[in-house]
């Protein structure tokens, strides 16, 4: 029928306007590049933030020793004792606790957030054998991932500059996170000492380096997204600082903050972004990032029922509700290899209360998923060529194979099979043949966990 047409036509519609040719991604690997030179000369200089990490120092392989990690950053927060055992038994042992935050503190006060995970850490301690106790007169140490934009001033201290995915904390902003935390351990007599005051982003470099001395990025994909690299200190105009001994830096991007105008944005992001907590920031995350992949598909699909009777003559009311296809959903969808799609079939049944959808229906679905999450990878793989471009690791110099590694993690990547193929297939086109057997993408497996027990260990009061 003509409605039928209508709903394929905006489907090919929006198919165009999130377009990602080769081409149109190497303007925005370009665009990155220059971004990064900008944010690097001076404060303020782009919409990267390109924060100076005070990480100079990366893993060696022989950290050893009991350290604590607290990963603050999403949705879920977990509390971690890591065991390091230096080169010959790498993470001897690993212990967590996971715990989902309740929402009310993630747009309350301060003082409520950080309580509640003063005493989550409190009992997690607490409830630990004599064996982990520490020897008399010694303090816990612990490496703080807190993954949200912040100005450091030291290793182990740095100011909130502001909140993304879906936090908003009004008054923690300009404050020092790591003060904050610590005013919460005194209240209830948790004697901790926060050693690194990390980025999740950072974490993955510094777990990935762990095991090999090739990496040189970190990029997360999950709720949010953002990069992290190391750097040439004398490559940091902004830098006042002393130079440090290594000569490296490791640069905390936020390219979540990222846009271009080379961005294939459509009318749904618009409406997205408006409707956010955050509107005109973090436009790069808001097309690329878990949190907000499956209510594009939603918006869309929100349209075509409007606009093109998809689900009959009444607009389901629950696909008016935002978040309500969450991104897991929108790849099992993705992924429903039954050769009558009822996985997609159930989803709409279960989360939207539609039912009796057509093969032809579900197969659309099928499509829309494919064109968000393939937009989405397929930027990522150009944000990656943007950074190799900047370090010069994107050609394969003349006969050397030096090797630059990659360290990618969050639940996006780990999980939505689809998004991870299109993201490594893309990003091997973008290097060519010759410079992709130099470049590798690996998984670092929860890095913001026991990267930032390895840095905690690498700043430990007691070396
Ligand atoms: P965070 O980014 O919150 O620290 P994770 O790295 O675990 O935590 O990422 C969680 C995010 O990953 C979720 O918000 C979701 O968007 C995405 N995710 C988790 N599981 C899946 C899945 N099966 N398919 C697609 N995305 C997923
Ligand atoms: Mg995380």
């Amino acid at each position: 029928s003509g409605k039928w047409g209508r709903a394929v036509a905006m489907v090919r519609e929006f198919e165009k306007q999130c377009g990602t040719p080769i081409a149109k991604l190497r303007q925005v690997a370009d665009a990155m590049d220059v971004e990064m030179h900008a944010g690097l000369a001076s404060e303020g200089g782009s919409k990267l933030k390109m924060l100076i990490t005070f990480v100079d120092n990366l893993p060696s392989g022989d950290e050893k020793g009991l350290f604590y990690a607290l990963d603050l950053g999403g949705t879920n927060f977990r509390t971690l004792r890591v065991h390091l055992g230096g080169k010959e038994n790498g993470v001897v042992n690993l212990e967590s606790e996971e715990v989902s935050i309740p929402p009310h503190l993630m747009t309350g006060c301060s003082h409520e957030l950080f309580d509640f995970i003063a005493e989550k850490l409190a009992k997690f301690v607490s409830s630990e054998p004599e064996e982990f106790h520490p020897a008399p007169g010694r303090q816990r140490e612990l490496g703080f991932t807190f993954s949200f934009p912040v100005r450091q001033t030291s290793i182990s201290s740095g100011t909130l500059i502001k909140w993304t995915k879906g936090f908003n904390i009004e008054d923690a902003v300009g404050e020092d996170v790591v003060g904050e935390l610590t005013k919460s351990f005194e209240k209830i007599g948790l004697d901790m000492r926060v050693a690194a005051l990390v980025n999740d982003t950072v974490g993955t470099v510094a777990r990935a380096r762990f095991n090999n001395p090739n990496v040189v990025a970190g990029v997360i994909l999950g709720t949010g997204t953002n990069a992290a690299y190391v750097e040439s200190a004398h490559a940091i105009p902004k830098w006042q600082g002393l130079l440090p001994k290594s000569g490296e830096m490791v640069i905390n991007m936020e390219w979540g903050n990222f846009r271009s105008s080379h961005l294939p944005l459509t009318p749904y992001d618009q409406d997205l972004d408006l409707e956010s907590l955050n509107p005109g920031e973090q436009i790069f995350e808001k097309i690329i990032s878990g949190m907000y992949l499956g209510d594009i598909v939603r918006r869309v699909l929100l349209r075509m029922a409007e606009e093109a009777d998809f689900f009959g003559d009444t607009v389901p009311p629950k696909l008016k509700i935002p978040f309500i296809i969450r991104t897991p959903d929108m790849s099992a969808m993705h992924h429903d290899a039954s050769s009558d799609l009822n996985v997609v079939g159930t989803k709409l049944k279960d989360l939207l209360k539609i039912n009796n959808t057509s093969l032809q229906m579900r197969k659309l679905v099928v499509e829309l998923c494919d064109i968000v999450a393939t937009r989405g990878a397929r930027l990522s793989a150009a944000g990656i060529f943007g950074i190799l471009k900047k370090i010069g690791r994107d050609t394969a110099k003349g006969g050397e194979k030096q090797k630059s590694v990659i360290a990618l993690d969050g639940g996006l990547f780990e999980h939505y099979t689809e998004f991870r193929s299109s993201l490594e297939s893309t990003l091997k086109e973008l290097l060519g043949d010759e410079a992709a057997d130099t470049v590798g993408v690996e998984h670092s497996n929860d890095g913001s966990g026991i990267g930032a027990a390895l840095l905690a260990a690498s700043n430990s009061q007691y070396l």
